[in-house]
């Protein structure tokens, strides 16, 4: 087998397509799929030296595989970090950075717009673990700065956040994180390393569901951690090879695979979502539009410097609630209800009701998840169609 070195000068582009990748004896040009959780030995000494650590390779899909390895290598190279580690799922990753670094005592910081299941990680998981936690509002240093005690230990943030695309300044995070010793984790699912790179302004830790934009068409299950050598070699890599969050190899794969057109997926996600935002703006019946690239979004000049597009999703919000905001889902004919995102087909969701629906009503309220609010992760479709089907909605709506 060989593993092609990436040149020191290749692009990101050029690292999306070839990066970390291995050939086998037969010289494929598609990345190898190696579906197999076991590895045979030529000798008992083999298994004996790889086991002390003393030689290199495979001993079981848990601890490492090389498909997964090759998944691996193409997103730390994305994403200009020294260490990757992929996992089942995004709540996989993130839990993982949590427990394999935390202990009774510490505290962590995080931002209040954060995905549900995250919150549930800090506020319930963590909790019992004697993990204390201050919730703030991620667009405020101030609020950061003051909420950080002598046992914090880790900052947690997501940018462009759920659903509202609140934008946090990294950079300023960062510097207050490594101001106390402690590190930012951010959860960089909504704009993929093709529109952002965490690690560029300063975060510690960037996590990933690449079961979103990174596999692209709603396939299959899958996260990532990225961070630095201590860190993978203090915490994380005991951690996961003990507790087991593996990602299969077959969804590495289409994982691996997709990073080959995230870079053209974006693009296209992040036109038609312009395109979109645009058009809901002058409609009827719309009385907000939050796109993180437009100039009315509270702080687009933050996005321009940290993102490379403004992403695919788009949240608006209708003169009305959930009556009307059921009335125009159940009018849409192309935009499919479903509360995931990521996907090339447009999804249409009604966070008040799905993703935050567990939230109390004055936490929903502090997000500004009102009952008019939809989110649209805007697919790879027509815009003109996608358009289309929304006037025809919001016409239906109206009525
Ligand atoms: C989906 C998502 C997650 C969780 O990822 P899973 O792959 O579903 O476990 C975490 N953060 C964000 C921002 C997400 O969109």
């Amino acid at each position: 087998m060989t593993t092609q070195k990436n040149p020191e000068n290749w692009r990101p582009r050029t690292l999306a397509v070839r990066g970390g990748q291995i050939r086998t004896a037969f010289q494929e040009t598609c990345e190898p799929l190696f579906l197999t959780s076991g590895y045979a030995y030529d000798s008992p000494e083999e298994p004996e030296s790889r086991f002390k650590g003393e030689a290199e390779g495979y001993t079981y899909t848990r601890y490492g595989n090389p498909t997964v390895s090759v998944f691996e290598a193409r997103m730390a190279a994305l994403e200009g970090a020294p260490c990757a580690r992929a996992t089942a799922s995004g709540m996989a990753a993130i839990s993982a950075v949590f427990l394999a670094s935390l202990k009774t005592g510490d505290h962590v910081v995080a931002a209040r717009a954060m995905f549900g299941a995250c919150r549930f990680v800090v506020e319930d998981i963590l909790k019992r673990f004697g993990i204390t936690s201050t919730i703030v509002d991620g667009t405020d240093l101030d609020a950061w700065q003051s909420a950080i005690t002598p046992a914090t230990k880790m900052l947690f943030l997501e940018t462009p956040a759920n659903p509202t695309l609140a934008i946090a300044d990294i950079r300023a995070i960062a510097d207050i994180a490594s101001g106390c010793g402690a590190r930012l984790m951010v959860d960089n699912a909504f704009a993929s390393p093709a529109l952002q790179r965490p690690m560029q302004f300063g975060a510690h830790i960037v996590v990933h569901s690449s079961t979103k934009y990174i596999d692209g068409q709603g396939r299959a299950m899958g996260g990532m951690i990225l961070c630095q050598p201590d860190f993978l070699t203090e915490h994380l890599q005991t951690f996961l090879r003990n507790t087991g969050p593996t990602i299969s190899p077959f969804n590495a794969w289409v994982h691996l695979k997709s990073l080959e057109t995230l870079d053209l997926r974006m693009r296209a996600h992040c036109e038609n979502a312009a395109t979109v935002a645009d058009f809901l703006s002058a409609q009827k019946g719309v009385t907000r539009v939050l796109y993180p690239f437009r100039d009315d979004h509270p702080q687009h000049e933050l996005a321009r410097t940290q993102m490379d597009g403004g992403g695919g999703i788009v949240t608006f919000e209708i003169d009305g609630g959930k009556t009307e905001a059921f009335a125009l889902e159940r009018a849409l004919k192309l935009i499919d209800i479903s509360n995931n995102l990521g996907d090339a087909k447009s999804l249409i969701t009604h966070p008040a009701t799905t993703t935050h629906s567990k939230l109390a009503p004055e936490a929903r309220a502090e997000l500004g998840v009102t009952d008019g609010l939809l989110r649209i992760a805007v697919g790879l479709e027509d815009p003109a169609d996608l358009c289309d089907d929304l006037a025809e909605a919001l016409w239906a709506m109206r009525k």
